[in-house]
């Protein structure tokens, strides 16, 4: 009998210092330096998040989820997603943690397709917190459908020449390396005819011709970035793995990038949560609480149950990435916890919004971004749709059809055969009757 829901007593004290720790010294880094986590450290912000980093080292808490090899301490994904949790409530969190999205992706890649080469060159920095990385994979006409990709490598003497449009390539404009996925055999299937590069940001040739802005960023904050590829040369070097394997990469990116974002939205939707219980206890209205309000009440139990199946479910899925080690072997669990994300935190910070009134909605309150970022999660890596059509394709993998006009379990036939089997004992208890 080997369930267990409880968390190792040494790693919860761990987790309990990391929460204390968010809360006092790395949230107000979202009020002081907001979105500018993605920014390189100037000297004077290096003097206060160096020191905070070395001390989340000192607490063997850096990068967790990597192997000792890499500078990590190879605790796995769930218990990253327990740390996570506690990182979630926070924009700097992740930062000074060592394991921010999409540095945490592009790392796992590097890692696993890259040469001592790459590693030495991207790997070890971005390890370090040195630096920022971008993945450049949509194109502005083609996002869900990367068989539609048209972006272009070709041989040019030793090199590869790119050409082509990338769109919402987030923080391109602070990352010193983009990872490009583009076509390099247009001639056979995408699945093996695209391939990935490494392509330092400040290549000739890299146009970054716009960065959008999410809903609430002002002019100017927007990081995601429409790139235009115009003759940019690389050299073979440059190749990410194998050439034609892009795909099988991607996989192995998104599969970590979509459920880090999960363990985040966990301590997300449970600020949500938490500011929802407070106001419901502190405010009064017609002679009650909000508290004993019968709506309010199911807002609140609604959450709770929606909060702690979501929680139990990515839980899980953690632990079966920990126990096969395969991305693809947990690819339905993954795309499921994709799909239910964005409706969690979307619910939870709705009803939290509506139970502040009018200052729910307003920017004192972090509810809209929530809602923004709801909208977000069912978009990036990938809509909704195409995930539930990945889980719903998985789960009837385990099925047959019935092979007569009636449902297997129909009534009529089971009893039939159940009157059979039981033939002898029951004409005796008609006997007897
Ligand atoms: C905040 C944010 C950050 C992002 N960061 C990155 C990044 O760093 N790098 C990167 O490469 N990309 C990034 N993306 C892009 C993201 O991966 C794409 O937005 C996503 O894959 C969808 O592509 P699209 O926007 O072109 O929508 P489309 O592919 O045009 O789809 C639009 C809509 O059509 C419907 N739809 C599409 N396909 C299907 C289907 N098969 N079945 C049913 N309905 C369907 C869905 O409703 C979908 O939302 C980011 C996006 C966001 C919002």
């Amino acid at each position: 009998m080997a369930w267990d829901f409880e968390t190792d007593p040494e790693y919860q004290k761990a987790l309990d210092w990391a929460d204390e720790f968010v809360r006092s010294e790395i949230e107000p880094l979202d009020l002081a330096f907001p979105h500018q986590q993605f920014t390189p450290l100037d000297d004077n912000r290096r003097k206060v998040i160096d020191p905070l980093k070395e001390e989340v080292r000192r607490r063997g808490l850096w990068a967790t989820h990597l192997g000792p090899e890499l500078g990590g301490q190879g605790h796995g994904q769930l218990k990253l997603a327990l740390l996570n949790e506690v990182l979630g409530r926070s924009q700097w969190a992740p930062i000074i943690f060592g394991c921010q999205a999409p540095d945490t992706g592009n790392a796992e890649i590097l890692a696993h397709y890259g040469t001592d080469q790459q590693k030495q060159r991207y790997l070890r920095p971005l390890l370090d917190g040195e630096l920022f990385s971008c993945y450049s994979m949509t194109e502005p006409h083609a996002g869900a459908d990367p068989t539609l990709f048209t972006t272009q490598a070709v041989r040019g003497g030793d090199d590869w020449v790119i050409n082509g449009w990338k769109f919402f390539s987030s923080n391109a404009r602070t990352a010193s390396f983009l990872i490009v996925m583009v076509v390099t055999n247009p001639e056979v299937s995408a699945y093996q005819g695209m391939s990935m590069f490494l392509v330092p940001t400040d290549t000739p040739g890299v146009k970054i011709v716009r960065n959008f802005g999410l809903h609430g960023e002002r002019e100017g904050e927007g990081s995601h970035a429409l790139i235009h590829y115009d003759n940019v040369r690389v050299p073979s070097e440059a190749l990410l793995g194998g050439e034609g394997q892009a795909f099988v990469i991607a996989q192995t990116r998104l599969g970590g990038g979509r459920i880090h974002h999960a363990m985040r939205t966990i301590g997300l939707s449970r600020t949500a949560l938490d500011m929802m219980c407070e106001r419901a206890l502190s405010r009064e209205t017609q002679g009650a609480k909000l508290s004993d309000k019968q709506f309010v009440q199911g807002y609140i139990a609604d959450s709770y149950a929606q909060l702690l199946q979501f929680r139990l479910m990515v839980l899980y899925t953690a632990w079966e990435i920990d126990k096969y080690n395969d991305y693809k072997k947990v690819r339905k669990d993954i795309a499921a916890v994709k799909v239910v994300m964005p409706t969690v935190l979307h619910d939870i910070a709705w009803r939290a919004m509506q139970v502040h009134g009018a200052l729910g909605v307003t920017d004192d309150v972090p509810f809209m971004g929530m809602v923004t970022g709801a909208a977000v999660m069912g978009l990036a890596d990938g809509p909704t749709e195409v995930h539930k059509a990945t889980v719903a394709k998985q789960v009837l993998r385990d099925y047959q059809p019935s092979n007569d006009i009636w449902p297997t379990e129909w009534i009529p036939r089971k009893r039939e055969a159940a009157q059979e089997k039981f033939a002898e004992y029951l004409e005796h208890e008609v006997g007897n009757l």
